[in-house]
């Protein structure tokens, strides 16, 4: 019987303190949806009350299978719990469950909160009381836990023990500023358990500032804990925290632990992890991380000389893992069989079928290789790449052509002197041989064009009055002498399915029109349920 180890991402809380990064509600919506169709047990969404974007996110319930995870302080000293604004804020969030923060350090107490010890202890007793009343499942992440040990092993010991005690179904063992070793996480956590807090009910939080949050987290493991705190591709604070993305291969991969543990990634699960790692990056808009264990471009790639030929032979030899384990591809020449299987298995999930030796397979393999050298990111454009495929293997109703576009921009004064910004747009596109045109303008030339384009759609217009782009991102791309502009788009509908498009260009209007035009033919698509089988899922 193996043990089961529990996956907590704090991406949307702890990352969020990434430098750079700024998630908006939109972004926090479609990350804990990736995460929560990933299958992490549980997806911590931030902190309501503390933020407009925080408390908006936590209006509604954002995860179907994962508990969906609102953070916050314990309550303050010298206020009934029942009177403290904070903890109220928390327990209206529309959250399964509560992680409190908590300091354990004595010193912190006395400086940052101010209180005796005891108050803060009875304030971490009276928070996890709270919660639990309120039928919520509460953890205690307990706040610089491991220095707090070295400073004071008592008074870090009595707050995870009241934790406990008080009805936490979690207690988180923080390494807040990330300079504890390997030994030292092993050796106090062995000492938290033995002091009588089982370790079915403790976490793991490591931060990355000596590169050991992976190895810290699993020496925790390996001392008793059963709950690992971290972020996609280790994003956070400073030198970020533990990677989820190179913890989970490592726990369902490697002897050392999936003989004894298992968690909600499978097999199954695992195919996904690349996506998933590559698909974040492009939503916070940057490349992803080539060298990343596991999941990086180059993780598996061998350059061409003495080790290619034996690699091709039996690629084990040069490989710790399979790269198709973890929906990576083996790199070593264009038409690889890793390679061409994944594409199967990717077309397969969005429900196409197509043989092996189909020469129309090789030429999609090719298309997309081509496309992604000069800038194309299929991995955050599921809904393009799905359209590509269907045009290249199959046919895709002709709905209606593109005549041309134009876009005006006039930068003029206004009758008050200031300067104004007007966009017009003239679109033409033909539908059963009639040829509609419209004119839009806006302040934006991507807006005018989106409105020109939707303003007289002929017989299909009833059918995108629902369609909503909610969120565009623009990346510039230094290729060669020119810059080469990638926008993503984000749509929905009124069915609350999302996709997302991609254009490529040296002109950024014309790289956001292919976006938009991929966007339209994919809803007449999905309307007609010749698309949108991933999305729906
Ligand atoms: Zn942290």
């Amino acid at each position: 019987m193996k043990e089961r180890i529990y996956l907590f991402d704090t991406t949307l809380r702890d990352g969020q303190q990434t430098p750079g990064i700024d998630f908006s509600v939109e972004d926090k919506i479609a990350i804990a949806a990736m995460l929560d169709e990933f299958g992490i047990d549980y997806v911590e969404g931030g902190y309501p009350g503390a933020n407009p974007t925080d408390t908006a996110f936590f209006s509604e319930k954002r995860t179907s299978q994962a508990a969906f995870v609102a953070f916050g302080m314990t309550k303050r000293a010298g206020v009934s719990v029942s009177n403290d604004p904070g903890i109220a804020g928390l327990l209206q969030a529309k959250s399964d469950a509560i992680c409190f923060v908590a300091k354990s350090w004595d010193y912190h107490v006395a400086v940052a909160l101010g209180c005796t010890n005891e108050e803060n202890l009875e304030c971490i007793a009276e928070s996890v009381k709270a919660a639990v009343n309120a039928g919520k499942e509460a953890m205690v992440d307990c706040e610089h836990f491991f220095d707090g040990f070295k400073a004071n092993p008592a008074y870090a010991l009595a707050c995870a023990k009241t934790a406990y005690e008080s009805g936490a179904r979690w207690v988180v063992l923080c390494d807040t500023n990330g300079g504890t070793q390997p030994p030292e996480v092993r050796a106090i956590v062995e000492a938290v358990i033995a002091a009588g807090v089982p370790g079915h009910c403790l976490g793991i939080h490591a931060h990355n500032d000596t590169g050991q949050a992976v190895a810290n987290s699993l020496a925790a493991v390996e001392a008793g804990v059963r709950q690992i705190q971290g972020t996609l591709n280790g994003i956070g604070e400073r030198c970020g925290n533990a990677n989820l993305v190179t913890l989970i291969p490592t726990l369902a991969l490697k002897s050392a632990y999936n003989t004894r543990f298992e968690t909600a990634i499978d097999e199954e699960r695992l195919l996904n992890l690349t996506r998933l790692s590559h698909a974040f990056d492009e939503l916070l808009n940057r490349s992803p991380d080539h060298q990343m264990p596991y999941v990086g471009v180059s993780a598996f790639a061998t350059k061409a000389g003495i080790h290619a030929s034996a690699l091709l032979k039996d690629p084990r030899t040069y490989e710790h893992v399979p790269p198709e384990s973890v929906g990576n591809f083996r790199k070593v020449m264009v038409s690889d069989q890793g390679g061409k299987a994944n594409f199967i298995n990717a077309l397969k999930r969005r429900g196409i079928e197509v043989a092996k030796d189909d020469p129309k397979l090789d030429l999609l393999i090719s298309i997309v290789k081509e496309r992604e050298s000069i800038g194309y990111a299929y991995e955050g454009a599921d809904a393009s790449f799905e359209l590509l495929a269907c045009r290249t293997l199959g046919t895709i109703p002709e709905f209606f052509t593109i005549e041309g576009f134009r876009v005006m921009i006039e930068r003029r004064f206004d009758s008050l002197g200031r300067v104004k910004i007007v966009s017009e747009a003239v679109v033409k596109i033909t539908i059963d041989g009639q040829t509609l045109m419209s004119v839009a303008d806006a302040e934006g030339p991507v807006n005018a064009l989106d409105l020109a384009l939707r303003k007289d759609f002929g017989k299909y217009q009833h059918e995108i009055d629902d369609l909503v782009l909610a969120d565009f991102k623009v990346r510039i791309l230094n290729g060669g002498t020119e810059a080469i502009t990638r926008v993503l788009i984000e749509s929905t509908d009124s069915d609350g399915i999302r996709w997302w498009t991609v254009g490529v260009s040296e002109n950024i209007i014309d790289a956001s029109f292919q976006a938009l035009m991929d966007s339209v033919i994919y809803k007449l698509m999905k309307n007609r349920q010749l698309a949108g089988k991933i999305a729906a899922e």
